[in-house]
């Protein structure tokens, strides 16, 4: 296990760092400061706030503040970053991993409020790909052997061969570079990652006519018996594209959320029909290219029935959860840990370092692609790290299942680009209690980020490492008492 010096980023003990550590354990708000850290799950770069919260009386118009920064540590609050990369804040990304499993499972297997029946709805999980954009190295097995990448004699315009017989194991440098960069078509792929939202949202549309018309019913009849939800991750392929694994729902069509409502959908609403309705209609669903035309999905869509223990063609409900909580924390850095964040200049795009040669290509082309006004709506520099994606890596629609009313007072992220009616992005699910008898009024200041001084990282960071030692000592009495009992 890292220690706490080590998790901190600090090399050695300086007289400085010793300073540091001992004004803060030696300050009177000492247990307090160490209570905030902990209610931050000891984030690594929390946000440093100062501010009051005050209560308004509906009917008499009474203020009172509620809660104060001037009697804090610092007269700070601090605030877990919230950011979901584990190369940014290992424990705010576990606790993200930790939600979206929860969220996912809830909607699985029921509990948070879900009635464990969800398990007898027809549920799919589907895999959603691009199209190709060009001929890439490919690491092909076939049993323990490996096969050849590509069978294709000729040249390709560039005068490059177009076949490859080189056999590649899965780390192979060359694995998931284009056979031919010149002919790989990255215009394509940025764009298609930066549709593949509104692609989505389409995709979900299109499911749900497709149900009334298998039917025959009208899509107003039909959405009152009947209501797809879904929860989805979002995945980078090799080669850079987008793609999407989600659990498809098929619930019944009470209007209004209400969990311990949730009910199967009618008779003849089945897993077969889902099914059915998904193979026939994904292949046909499309987006307006703002280059003109149209982009879809690729040829190769998974569909895989979810039951409690998988058959032929099957996924257990376990395998699924256990995928999910995989992909929700991965962002773009599983590319390069070079794009775990913004790009902000040309200069901060020249620097960037660690790349393959083709992620790179795909970024460089992002950024230029950015300045062409008719591409403008697509935001292409602000997602240049993202090659283009701008979307949630986790997102539900609004019914899929609970919605997890945790307070932690303040927006953590700055919220990514709008999102979609219906759809629910994981990470703004904390928002603050409604009140029906107060106006709650929040003045919030930005005070920075990361802890005051390296000495308070240090001190935050070893109180992580108790917090885990007490956690996995608590876990081994409990099996001790299992085991005895
Ligand atoms: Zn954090
Ligand atoms: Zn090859
Ligand atoms: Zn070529």
């Amino acid at each position: 296990m890292a220690t706490a010096l080590e998790e901190a980023g600090v090399r050695e003990w300086t007289p400085g760092l010793m300073e540091q550590v001992v004004e803060r354990a030696a300050d009177p708000g000492f247990r307090r400061w160490e209570e905030q850290v902990a209610h931050t799950n000891h984030c690594h770069h929390p946000i440093r706030l100062q501010g009051r919260i005050r209560h308004m009386d509906k009917a008499t118009g009474d203020i009172r503040t509620v809660y104060s920064t001037i009697n804090e540590p610092d007269q700070t609050l601090l605030v877990a970053c919230g950011n979901r990369r584990a190369s940014v804040c290992p424990s705010c990304s576990s606790t993200y991993k930790g939600d979206a499993r929860h969220i996912a499972l809830a909607g699985l297997l029921g509990g948070k409020g879900v009635p464990d029946t969800v398990r007898k709805h027809p549920r799919l999980f589907v895999t959603f790909t691009a199209p190709s954009f060009g001929a890439m190295h490919t690491s092909i097995a076939q049993g323990k052997n490996l096969q050849v990448c590509r069978k294709r004699r000729g040249t390709c315009p560039h005068g490059n061969p177009e076949g490859c017989f080189r056999l590649h194991r899965p780390n192979d440098p060359v694995v998931g570079e284009p056979i031919c960069a010149e002919c790989f078509d990255y215009e394509s792929m940025i764009v298609w990652n930066a549709l593949a939202p509104e692609l989505w949202r389409r995709t979900i549309q299109d499911i749900r006519r497709g149900i009334a018309r298998a039917v025959g019913m009208s899509e107003k009849a039909c959405n009152r018996l009947a209501w797809l939800n879904y929860f989805k991750v979002a995945e980078y392929q090799v080669r850079g594209a987008i793609h999407f694994h989600a659990i498809l729902r098929l619930d019944d069509g009470a209007g209004r959320y209400d969990p311990e409502a949730m009910l199967p959908p009618p008779e003849g609403f089945d897993m077969a029909l889902l099914e059915a309705v998904v193979r026939s209609v994904v292949p046909a669903v499309r987006a307006p290219d703002p280059r003109g035309g149209r982009i879809g999905w690729g040829t190769e869509l998974d569909v895989k029935r979810l039951t409690k223990s998988a058959g032929a063609n099957e996924l257990s409900e376990e395998v699924v959860a256990f995928y999910v909580a995989k992909y929700a924390s991965k962002g773009s850095e599983s590319l390069g840990a070079a794009l775990d964040r913004r790009i902000r200049s040309t200069e901060g795009l020249m620097a960037l370092q660690g790349l393959r040669p083709h992620i790179g290509s795909a970024v460089r082309i992002a950024w230029i692609m950015g300045g062409r006004p008719e591409l403008a709506e697509l935001g292409l520099r602000h997602w240049a790290h993202c090659l283009g994606f701008g979307g949630h890596f986790a997102t539900k629609s609004r019914r899929y299942s609970t919605t997890f009313k945790v307070l932690r007072g303040v927006r953590k992220e700055h919220r990514r680009r709008q999102s979609f009616e219906d759809e629910t992005p994981v990470d703004a699910w904390d928002r603050p209690e409604d009140d029906a008898l107060v106006v709650v009024l929040a003045e919030w200041g930005f005070k920075g980020t990361g802890y005051r001084s390296t000495g308070d990282r240090i001190l935050a960071m070893g109180a992580k490492a108790r917090a885990l030692e007490g956690r996995e000592a608590l876990r081994e009495e409990r099996a001790r008492a299992m085991a005895i009992a």
